[in-house]
């Protein structure tokens, strides 16, 4: 940056420009030479390789590669559900690297809203009932769960069916209570693993424009897939392969 004032910090936190006042926050997600090394037997498999992305804050962002290449295990150390063998890992200015158990899933908590392949909803409660999950476990009173519940599901467009259980909805149905779900904490990031791939083709295409309409209302959105047509609809593809990124490509707005 040739416009380094001499003495700051090569990477500064913010920066104030003239006029308008203009805040350049850190990344959201930022990974620095992550490495994840299983351990079988006699046998290691670097699923990982070191892998460094940075992810801002609203950007929509699809983690593309073929199967075995670490996708899985990338999306498992951003999410916050495991931690790397060696590298650092940032999340919203917290250092995951280092944290136990509890740490983790007080961070995943509060800042990471999961969408899945098979959308595991818990099959004996309503749609609002599985909504207000994640709310239960953040100790927040049963009145306001109740209203940001009603709210998440009226956001994925699910107003009407809220006392249904998964198995009165359709597929489209439940993943887009499983989005109410990940939605009803205000997670800084939405990451979802294969979201359409339980679905037909038509009800996919609905379920990545809900996804679209997310991102266009400032969601940041980690898309994990093994589908150049899913992929597409994110505005940035970073391709891994061998546990490593192969590359990272960027599509105008
Ligand atoms: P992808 O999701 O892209 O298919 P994964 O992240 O699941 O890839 O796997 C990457 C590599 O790590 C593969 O070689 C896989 O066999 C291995 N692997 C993944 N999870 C484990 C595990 N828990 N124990 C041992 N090896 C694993
Ligand atoms: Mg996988």
């Amino acid at each position: 940056m040739e416009s380094r004032i001499p003495g700051e910090p090569a990477a500064p936190l913010y920066r104030i420009d003239r006029g308008p006042v203009l805040l350049t926050l850190m990344a959201l997600i930022e990974t620095l030479d992550l490495w994840k090394t299983y351990v079988m037997g006699a046998e290691e498999i670097h699923a990982l390789r070191g892998v460094s992305i940075q992810i801002d804050r609203g950007e929509y962002v699809a983690i593309m590669g073929p199967s075995g290449s670490g996708k899985s295990t990338l999306m498992n150390l951003i999410g916050c559900l495991d931690t790397p063998s060696k590298g650092s890992y940032l999340l919203n200015g917290k250092q995951v690297s280092q944290m136990n158990d509890n740490e983790l899933a007080r961070i995943r908590n509060e800042e990471i809203g999961f969408v899945f392949q098979t959308f595991n909803l818990l099959p004996r409660a309503s749609a609002l009932r599985n909504v207000e999950l994640p709310l239960v476990y953040a100790a927040i009173p049963a009145k306001d769960r109740d209203a940001r519940a009603r709210a998440a599901l009226e956001k994925v467009e699910h107003g009407s069916r809220m006392s249904h259980k998964p198995n009165e909805l359709s597929g489209g149905q439940r993943q887009r209570v499983a989005i109410a779900r990940a939605l009803v904490n205000n997670p800084s990031i939405l990451l979802a693993d294969e979201p359409t791939g339980n679905l037909d083709s038509k009800t996919g295409i609905e379920i990545m424009g809900l996804f679209e309409r997310l991102h266009k209302a400032g969601n940041t959105i980690v898309l994990v897939t093994h589908e150049a047509d899913v992929a597409a609809y994110a505005y940035r593809t970073i391709h891994i392969r061998d546990g490593q990124v192969e590359n990272d490509v960027r599509r105008a707005a």
